[in-house]
């Protein structure tokens, strides 16, 4: 029997946006099961706890059947070992990310050579989007409307409530 091909698409998802949900989408069309694991990373300091993120993606992504949410630490090859999957998804928006998600990619291959990455281009819609630019905007009083899931827009709103952007 053909065993059920599970791809963990990894992130810091500091929050889930537009872009990241588009990969996670196109990955589901190709692979049986998407999993996408929100990277702890307690060094970095972030917008969004695990858990609100963890609900956020969960909740954007419901509509995805094939598509679950998990969050892990320390080192990708490990969790993926530990996930029995083999398949890293990486979306890929310009040139700027090619040099850090090839390096990546060939770092991980080095650890674990039985681990393969596979990169999604993005819509051109999305090319310019980041959690770190929706949460600069945000901050400083931008629109990010449009660039984000709704649940994720609601929850910006309500954790900075004096702030002018919409
Ligand atoms: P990291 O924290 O590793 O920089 P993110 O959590 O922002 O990455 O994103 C996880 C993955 O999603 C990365 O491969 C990143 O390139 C990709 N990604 C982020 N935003 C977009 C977007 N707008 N379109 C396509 N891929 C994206």
């Amino acid at each position: 029997m053909k065993r059920a091909v599970r791809a963990v698409y990894p992130g810091s998802f500091d929050p889930i946006t537009n872009g990241h949900i588009y990969i996670a989408e196109r990955a589901a069309a190709i692979f049986d099961e998407v999993q996408v694991s929100i990277l702890v990373n307690p060094q970095k300091r972030s917008m969004f706890s695990v858990d609100e993120r963890h609900m956020m993606a969960h909740e954007a992504l419901s509509y995805l059947p094939n598509v679950t949410v998990d969050h892990f630490e320390g080192l990708l090859i490990d969790y993926m070992r530990q996930q029995r999957s083999r398949v890293i998804i990486r979306g890929l928006r310009a040139m700027s990310d090619f040099e850090y998600e090839f390096q990546m990619a060939l770092m991980n291959r080095q650890l674990a050579p039985e681990i393969e990455t596979f990169f999604i281009v993005t819509d051109p819609k999305y090319s310019y989007l980041s959690s770190s630019a929706i949460r600069d905007i945000f901050q400083f009083g931008g629109t990010v409307q449009d660039m984000v899931p709704p649940g994720v827009f609601r929850r910006m709103r309500e954790r900075f409530p004096r702030h002018t952007g919409t």
